[in-house]
């Protein structure tokens, strides 16, 4: 590919309302743009490395003997009240109705349509199992979605869908999915921990989430200094319990609500004093009607937050430092429209119950939902749980334990029939006995993948993306190539060498400064460079530099391809 034929869009100016590195990092190089709150056009560089990524899941999953379909995003809702997630789900999920008024959904996930397939499909033990997966766009309306790609209203998911005779059966798929999950990180170069996970909301028994380790993550995981031992915060706390706990994965659900108009009518409805003089604002009480409040001031600039307390403070414990506030604050952020239009007002009337709501606000007043509080505010949470778990023993007794961040990149669960039970997915057995299928779901967010490499992979010049990842594997820049025409020459003999070796490569024969071209190639991430110029070039050699080596070296022209290859 030449530069000149393609369309780089690179910006100097980190953007104001991009919190996290990997956002501000796929803004300025020119991967992504976006549309609206969590609805992102991924630009011909970002689509590259997302096709990257599909194809090592694909041929992962490939190898694995599961199966690939492709499923409508559009599912009809009588296959969901079927399962009971109809009234279950809660506003994540968008619903919408057709020309002939029929009720629909865009699919934030597909165990109903799978269900259903199979259903129709397998009528015995014989034709199992089975381990069907598509890579494809998901949609979930989320409360707060944020961090550019990271938390997105639309993403790209691999999701598999297992069935089984038995549950020896589901224990070998479960355990073949972890081994491709594992390949899938490894080949993708990612520091990642496979970590035990609470089974939440979507229900069945035995449940791993593959967590890539960056202090950005949404989620705290406990692990092991020395074993293999790791979970997520959920999990370990239930093992180490912190005073008493919120149902896990409770969904986040509209509150029938009288008519609040103010922030004092709220204020007021919670049981809570209104905060003044603010424009944003949080309020967390420790007990019923006691008041502890959080100032944000600014506007929605994330920056300029400023956590204050209002007399009457009890508990220390929930205003932490400011990055915890922080935490806190840009959950609600990421989505905030013009101030006014939306204002987060989170209430936390019991640190004890931790059940809580979120109100926000839109022109026409305020309205509340409860909060799922494992999802939407771990803060409290991850204080007391490390007051509980850092430094002591491992629940495996080996070692102890550390608590870090990560980001949640996959998930799979042992289902068990909550599905095909729901929906009488029945086959015959061996004796012609009809029974309930037994199901596995396994989830990778392939799109996510690419914002938590680079939060794992960057310097202060930009993306240093694993090579498996990166949108080219090689530049070729020459210098002054429009006026030198054995700089040209060389530069395109050597692109030619490349793509014949099979080799990803990129020419940047834009006619720019060779500081322009070096600054966007180091922001893109590409992981070798190769620069042509007339004065090397006398002695016929070229420059070569690694993504992340500190210094240039020479190599001789005729064996710059094997060298670098
Ligand atoms: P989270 O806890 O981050 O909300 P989840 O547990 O709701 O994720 P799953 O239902 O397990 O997500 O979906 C499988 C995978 O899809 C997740 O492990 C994650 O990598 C990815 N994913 C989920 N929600 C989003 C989103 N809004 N944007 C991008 N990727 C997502
Ligand atoms: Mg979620
Ligand atoms: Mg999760
Ligand atoms: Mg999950």
């Amino acid at each position: 590919m030449r530069t000149s034929q393609y369309f780089i869009a690179t910006q100097k100016e980190t953007p104001a309302d991009a919190e996290v590195i990997s956002h501000q990092l796929m803004l300025r190089a020119g991967l992504i743009r976006k549309l609206a709150a969590g609805l992102y056009t991924w630009l011909p560089l970002g689509l590259k490395v997302l096709r990257k990524v599909e194809q090592i899941v694909r041929e992962e999953m490939n190898n694995s003997g599961a199966i690939e379909v492709s499923m409508p995003v559009m599912q009809p809702a009588e296959l969901w009240q079927e399962s009971g997630r109809w009234e279950q789900y809660g506003p994540e999920l968008v619903r919408l109705l057709d020309r002939h008024q029929r009720e629909f959904c865009l699919g934030p996930t597909h165990e109903e349509v799978i269900t259903d397939l199979l259903r129709n499909e397998v009528k015995s033990y014989k034709q199992l199992p089975l381990n069907m997966y598509q890579i494809q766009t998901k949609v979930r309306d989320e409360i707060r979605p944020r961090f550019g790609i990271m938390r997105s209203r639309e993403f790209i998911m691999k999701d598999a869908y297992s069935f089984h005779a038995n549950q020896d059966s589901l224990a070998e798929t479960y355990q073949a999915m972890h081994r491709a999950y594992s390949n899938i990180f490894t080949r993708l170069g990612l520091d990642f921990r496979p970590v035990i996970a609470d089974t939440g909301s979507i229900g069945g028994s035995a449940s791993h989430e593959f967590h890539v380790l960056a202090n950005s993550g949404e989620d705290d995981i406990a692990f092991s200094d020395s074993s293999d031992y790791a979970a997520n915060v959920e999990m370990a706390e239930a093992i180490a319990p912190a005073g008493e706990r919120p149902a896990p994965g409770a969904a986040m659900s509209e509150v029938a609500t009288p008519d609040l108009k103010t922030i004092d009518e709220v204020a007021n409805y919670l049981n809570v004093a209104p905060a003044q003089t603010v424009k944003t604002l949080m309020v967390a009480g420790e007990n019923e009607g006691e008041l502890v409040a959080l100032v944000l001031r600014g506007d929605h600039q994330l920056n300029d937050i400023k956590a204050e307390k209002l007399e009457g403070i009890a508990n220390p414990l929930q205003m932490a430092d400011e990055a915890a506030v922080r935490k806190v604050a840009g959950a609600g952020f990421g989505s905030l429209g013009p101030v006014g239009l939306e204002v987060p007002v989170i209430v936390d009337r019991s640190a004890a119950h931790l059940a809580d709501f979120i109100c926000g606000a839109n022109k026409d007043g305020f309205h509340l939902k409860s909060v799922n509080w494992e999802r939407d505010c771990p803060l409290s949470r991850v204080e007391d749980l490390r007051n509980v778990v850092e430094g002591d023993p491992s629940p495996d007794g080996k070692g102890k334990l550390l608590i870090k961040r990560g980001i949640e990149v996959g998930h799979i669960f042992q289902l068990g029939t909550k599905y095909s039970e729901a929906m009488n997915a029945n086959i015959l057995d061996e004796n012609g006995k009809s029974i309930t299928m037994i199901m596995g779901c396994y989830g990778i967010g392939v799109s996510r993948i690419v914002a938590s490499a680079i939060e794992q992979n960057h310097d202060q010049h930009g993306i240093t993306w694993p090579i498996a990842m990166a949108p080219f594997e090689l530049v070729i820049v020459p210098l002054n190539m429009q006026k030198s025409e054995a700089v040209a020459q060389c530069a395109l003999e050597l692109y030619e060498a490349f793509r014949q070796a099979g080799v990803d490569v990129l020419l940047d024969d834009r006619n720019e400064r060779p500081g322009v071209k070096f600054a966007d190639m180091e922001l893109i991430g590409i992981p070798h460079r190769l620069v042509i110029g007339d004065r090397a070039l006398a002695d016929n050699q070229v420059e070569y530099k690694g993504r992340q080596d500190a210094d240039s070296v020479l190599l001789d022209r005729s064996e710059a391809v094997d060298n670098i290859l």
